[in-house]
């Protein structure tokens, strides 16, 4: 358990598979970072945005 990351169930974009997704609790309000799916191997384009003790995550493909 790592009090700082915040764990996200989100399904892949590309497989539409459910995958566990680690993002910092503690970073800048808004940040976007290209991440590989570990299933499929294709690159996701994370959105992190950060509200006080909240950590919202979301996937989107590069290629949009
Ligand atoms: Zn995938």
């Amino acid at each position: 358990m790592q009090p700082f990351a915040d764990e996200q169930e989100l399904s892949c974009p590309y497989c539409g598979e459910e995958v566990e997704v680690q993002a910092d609790a503690v970073g800048p309000s808004s940040e976007v970072y290209v991440e590989d799916c570990p299933v499929c191997c294709r690159p996701w384009t994370v959105s992190v945005s950060r509200e006080g003790a909240e950590v919202f995550v979301s996937l989107g493909r590069d290629d949009d």
